[in-house]
């Protein structure tokens, strides 16, 4: 067992003074057991926490660091700007370039307007929905993440057609009622949604590939057939990228399965590490957005100079890498490899999803397709496993329906590593199930 009492000094300190001693629930690892460990460093694919234990790190900050930790363009970047001083709240240069960029990688976002996280973005992204076409509710599926604004925080299994309940105190019923769930992967049921509400639906908001109940695969054709029911019923289609922008192709998720948004929310990766998140899409629509139109969205810090030479030092490394994705995904079914191997050999059942740099493993036999089916889930057996890595040194995402996350740090060496470390884990929770 390696020492934590740093880490559980500072947390038993911060929960005096920050709810629950953490500033996103989940960094709490109430999903797993035990306490969350201070990091005080990270350098590519390490990760130092405050008792100075070292871990290879699949979590990349939800996403962000594609790159691996410490990559000295973006840093030099930051130093840089920040000798100009850190913001002016006044139109500057690197704006311009970062829109440009935006532009040129993302084909369906013709104009692009910085926020600064994907909560923002989404947020912000379906009142333009809303003004754009005159119509107040909208439609999300089960299980996935849009970031905590209100519209968002309604419950799963509600019942496709019936009234959305709010998820979370605070989330007023007014809110709640114009918000209706589909279950993921499930076109009929979306027909069925917009068929009760005709007239009545000014977006579809959906991530192309879920990483937030794990990492689920749209099913063939379900993309395609949101994009066709959205022009039939002029409808906005709204494609959350904020986590797969940037992390599946140079375009994100778009660029995979070719199909296109008319508006799409970025976040995580686009910041290179800083807070950022954007939202852009069709000319048309985008030209709604104040001042050139009434929609109103604002931010004293949006297009922050610091936040925008990461985020651009960040997007051009990325785009000037001819190999980043054929690399990233090589590394991740290197891993997915390794641990199909090990999980075969303990005569484990699971079920493994990927897509590139993203990957699941969920302790359940079932296909994972949708939120219910990733609650089959065994979710004392995650945490176990989770714990198990970290001793070995492998610190994971402290949930089972997270994605992991390859960065470009995640070599050859350290992929042995982690199969190795998945090795003694899966070992030890198997003897510990049997006992
Ligand atoms: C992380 C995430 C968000 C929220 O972004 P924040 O920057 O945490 O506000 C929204 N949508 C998706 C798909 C995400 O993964």
């Amino acid at each position: 067992m390696t020492a934590h009492s740093n880490s559980q000094r500072l947390f038993e300190e911060a929960q005096n003074y920050i709810p629950g001693g953490v500033n996103s629930p989940v960094r709490a690892f109430k999903a797993v057991g035990g306490n969350p460990l201070f990091i005080k460093s990270a350098k590519g694919a390490y990760i130092t926490d405050q008792d100075d234990n070292a871990y290879i790190e699949l979590i990349n900050s939800w996403g962000p660091m594609i790159l691996g930790h410490g990559n000295t363009h973006i840093q030099a970047a930051v130093a840089k700007a920040i000798e100009d001083s850190l913001s002016f709240g006044a139109p500057t240069a690197i704006e311009v370039e970062m829109a440009k960029m935006i532009c040129g990688m993302v084909p369906s976002i013709e104009k692009v307007r910085m926020v600064n996280s994907g909560t923002e973005a989404t947020m912000s992204a379906i009142r333009l929905a809303r003004g754009f076409t005159g119509r107040d509710k909208i439609i999300k599926f089960e299980g996935c993440y849009h970031g905590h604004g209100d519209s968002f925080l309604i419950a799963a299994g509600s019942g496709a057609i019936t009234l959305g309940q709010p998820d979370s105190p605070g989330v007023t019923q007014g809110v709640a009622r114009d918000t209706l769930t589909a279950p993921y992967n499930n076109l009929d049921s979306v027909h069925e949604i917009v068929k009760a509400n005709d007239g009545q639906i000014a977006a579809i908001i959906v991530e192309p590939v879920a990483g937030n109940m794990g990492c689920v695969l749209p099913a063939e054709g379900f993309l395609e057939g949101l994009r066709s029911l959205c022009d039939e019923e002029g409808i906005v289609l709204i494609f959350d990228e904020v986590m797969t922008g940037f992390r599946l192709s140079k375009a994100g998720a778009q660029g995979v399965f070719n199909v296109q948004a008319d508006i799409t929310t970025l976040g995580k990766i686009i910041g290179g590490g800083m807070p950022v998140g954007a939202y852009g899409g069709k000319k048309e629509i985008m030209d709604y957005v104040s001042p050139q139109g009434p929609v109103y969205q604002a931010g004293t810090l949006s297009g922050n100079p610091v936040a925008m030479a990461a985020g651009l030092s960040m997007l051009t490394q990325i785009n000037e890498d001819e190999t980043l994705y054929a690399d990233l995904s090589k590394a991740t079914e290197a891993l997915e490899e390794g641990f199909q191997a090990n999980l075969d050999e303990l005569g484990l059942g699971y079920t493994m999803n990927r897509i590139g740099s993203m990957i699941s493993l969920f302790f359940t036999e079932e296909h994972v397709v949708d939120f219910d089916t990733a609650k089959t889930s065994n979710i004392e057996l995650f945490g176990k496993y989770f714990r198990e890595m970290l001793n070995n040194g492998v610190y994971l995402a402290p949930s089972q329906y997270e994605s992991l996350f390859i960065s470009k740090s995640i070599t050859t060496d350290a992929v042995g590593k982690i199969v190795e470390a998945n090795r003694i884990a899966l070992k030890a929770i198997h003897y510990n199930t049997k006992s």
